[in-house]
């Protein structure tokens, strides 16, 4: 199939893309099958490398369909999904399970993060790698782990911040996490600069998420996260990490309106705005707060390296996932997700969404979602 249209090539040019799964050509000129309008810019779909999809026995909180058909609604055509679902995730035989899940069911390109664990088989998988929570810091199977050069994802916080009030988990704790770990590391969702600072010069790697950035405090359970939301002066630092942070990611996780409800002690933790990532970035994109150039490394460029797909750009040989967005206000919401309610709704946006292209096929055309099938983006981008 060709398209033509504005291309973002580290800057936009006019041109004609060629693809079938995987782009095949870039040229100036062609006869093309869908011709895109002036105003739409054409950009690698994103990747998101931390989203807790739900599924098998939480499948009452969002499935893979919900949470990848939201996914793509808000031009993420990549999902690294996180393993602490019921059941966990840290077996060959359940990541096999997880993995024919999302071959059967997934509407975007994905990836499996295993729990720690200490069985050398996982290791022989096409797993994205494995994600470290606090609480493995203190496990026997860590030393494994760490021998592993597979990819790590570590949320840092040390295992005292689970067991004391929510008010005492201070960002020295996250700071502190970042001395256990050594090797091919992932620091996700700083919630503070520092904590991207000392990751950086320790040579990880570093996400942060929109809510750690723009939600003014934890207020309720719309609001509640782990780790949790800084004061203002950390959340103004934190700007800082537009520039020079590897990435951003939604940290997806949702929960039903029911356990939201609950007392505020009680309900459990998780934003759930998977889709309000991408048209959030492009939107500092379009007022010229960020560069386009740096948008697509936060959303695309940076994790596909960070993961090792070929996705992320548009380049011949790369995955044919693409977002395609013109300058237009609207208000957030979630249109997919079984969650209906975020901290996000109705938050202006001047980016719209108005396709989305996965593997080569129309997967969004701004109203309806199409049931394309994603690939396992580990096990793909090895031919
Ligand atoms: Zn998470």
């Amino acid at each position: 199939m060709w398209i033509r249209g504005k291309i973002f090539l580290k800057e936009f040019v006019e041109g004609c893309i060629n693809f079938d799964r995987r782009i095949k050509e870039i040229r100036k000129d062609c006869k093309p099958d869908i011709s895109f309008p002036s105003d739409a810019l054409i950009l690698p779909g994103s990747v998101d490398m931390h989203v807790h999809v739900r599924g098998l026995e939480l499948s009452y909180k969002e499935t893979v369909t919900s949470a990848t058909s939201e996914a793509i609604y808000g031009g993420v055509t990549t999902i690294m999904d996180m393993p602490n679902t019921v059941p966990f995730i840290n077996s060959p035989e359940k990541i096999k399970e997880r993995l024919r899940e999302f071959d059967n069911y997934s509407r975007t390109n994905f990836g499996v993060y295993s729990g720690v664990t200490s069985n050398s088989e996982v290791e022989k998988l096409p797993i994205a790698g494995y994600k470290v929570f606090p609480e493995d810091l203190e496990k026997q199977e860590l030393k494994f782990v760490l021998s592993s050069r597979k990819l790590k994802v570590l949320h840092p916080e040390i295992p005292l911040s689970l067991n004391q009030f929510r008010n005492l988990r201070r960002t020295w704790q996250e700071i502190a996490a970042l001395d256990i770990i050594k090797g091919n590391f992932h620091v996700t969702h700083s919630t503070n600069y520092e904590t991207i600072r000392i990751s950086k010069s320790k040579g990880f790697t570093t996400d942060f998420t929109p809510h750690h950035l723009l939600l003014n405090g934890e207020t309720n359970c719309l609001t509640k996260v782990n780790p949790p939301i800084r004061s203002v002066t950390e959340r103004r630092k934190l700007l800082r990490a537009l520039w020079e942070a590897d990435a951003i990611v939604s940290d997806h996780a949702p929960h039903t309106q029911k356990e939201k409800e609950m007392p505020y002690q009680l309900c459990p933790p998780g934003v759930a705005a998977v889709s309000f990532t991408t048209p959030f970035i492009y939107s500092l994109a379009m007022k010229g707060i960020i560069s386009f150039d740096r948008a697509v490394e936060l959303l695309s460029i940076n994790p596909s390296k960070i993961l090792g797909i070929k996705a992320g750009k548009i380049e011949q040989g790369y995955f044919a996932d693409f977002v395609i967005i013109r300058l237009s206000r609207w208000r957030y919401s979630t249109r997919f997700s079984k969650v209906i309610e975020t901290p996000f709704d109705r938050y202006p946006l001047d980016s719209t969404i108005v396709s989305v292209i996965v593997q080569g096929k129309i997967a969004y055309d701004g109203g309806e979602i199409y049931p394309v099938r994603g690939v396992n983006a580990i096990e793909d981008s090895r031919h």
